[in-house]
């Protein structure tokens, strides 16, 4: 922890009756106290909550209704629309700033969802801070003092941790006959988005709720249309139903009973360790996810020569 803390960041876990709180808090600025929450349950004493992206573990759903509460607009659309209940917190649009308590708050697109963004601001004593939650692309992110990242897939030694988007299989797979398995935020926009980029221009037809967030998060992507006759996309476990010859679930996992192809909303381990190399970090704090990956990422950045913690190695703040 003393890396962090002549740094002058402090990141503490919080924790309950009921156990440990998701993911972390970043107290900073002693002069003049701070706490950002990240990707956090609503917690005593912070100052806010930023939400990295709209994903259920990444605990948006249960911040919605705190006015400290921080996340892109498309961010804070896709929660209204997924929990069907109203954000309260601030938007910013990805790629500008935003004042937080005094704090300037720069924010950068991750390309991991529609509206997916990392979070940057300087301490009081110039220690730069980024916080990346899941990412896709880090060809936006400035470097920085102290790193605070995902590892989904983090495990250098896990072969289902190394991959490369499978796009040519993709776009072999695409006939009025098919049917894609995706997750309704994030996968299925990105099957669309890649559909439109191929030049694929018929309509797309999508369950309810994925048509309704690829409908307010993107643009230029019609004809979209709910099911029938036709390119289907729809969630992995409504894949059975349908009547299509030729079904797919786009994915990096290997637990489903139809074919895969390998489109990944993230980066393999070596996307993350040349983030890692880009950002040029003096410290790391791998948060995200639940399991071993973040430990060993952060095993695996030591071992290479950048100091590197997870969650279970931080303090915790048991409750008053
Ligand atoms: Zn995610």
């Amino acid at each position: 922890m003393d890396r962090f803390v002549e740094l002058g960041v402090l990141p503490v876990r919080h924790k309950s009756a009921r156990g440990y709180r998701p993911h972390l808090s970043l107290m900073f600025n002693p002069g003049s106290p701070r706490t950002f929450s990240i990707d956090s349950t609503l917690a005593g004493g912070s100052d806010a909550y930023l939400v990295t992206h709209a994903h259920s573990d990444h605990y948006g759903s249960s911040v919605m209704r705190s006015e400290k509460s921080v996340c892109s607009s498309q961010t804070a659309a896709a929660l209204e629309i997924i929990h069907g209940k109203r954000y309260c917190g601030r938007v910013f649009e990805t790629g500008s700033s935003i004042d937080i308590y005094g704090v300037t708050v720069k924010t950068f697109t991750t390309a991991h969802t529609p509206g997916a963004a990392a979070f940057y601001w300087e301490n009081e004593v110039g220690t730069r801070i980024l916080v990346t939650g899941d990412i896709k692309d880090a060809g936006a992110l400035p470097q920085c003092d102290v790193l605070v990242t995902e590892a989904s897939y983090g495990d250098p030694d896990d072969p289902a941790c190394h991959f490369t988007d499978d796009l040519d299989g993709f776009r072999e797979a695409i006939s009025d006959d098919a049917a894609f398995g995706a997750y309704t935020f994030g996968k299925a926009q990105r099957a669309v988005g890649l559909l439109r980029a191929g030049g694929y221009c018929d309509k797309v037809h999508m369950d309810r709720t994925s048509l309704e967030l690829t409908r307010r998060l993107m643009s230029d992507v019609e004809p979209l249309d709910g099911l029938g006759d036709g390119l289907c996309i729809v969630p992995p476990g409504e894949l059975s139903a349908l009547p299509h010859r030729s079904k797919y679930v786009l994915t990096a996992r290997r637990d489903y009973p139809f074919r895969k192809i390998n489109i990944s909303d993230h980066m393999d381990v070596n996307g993350l360790v040349d983030m890692v190399k880009k950002c040029s970090p003096e410290a790391v704090l791998v948060y995200h996810p639940k399991g071993t990956r973040a430990r060993k990422f952060a095993s695996h950045l030591n071992r290479t020569g950048t100091f590197a913690l997870s969650l279970e190695d931080i303090p915790t703040i048991m409750p008053g």
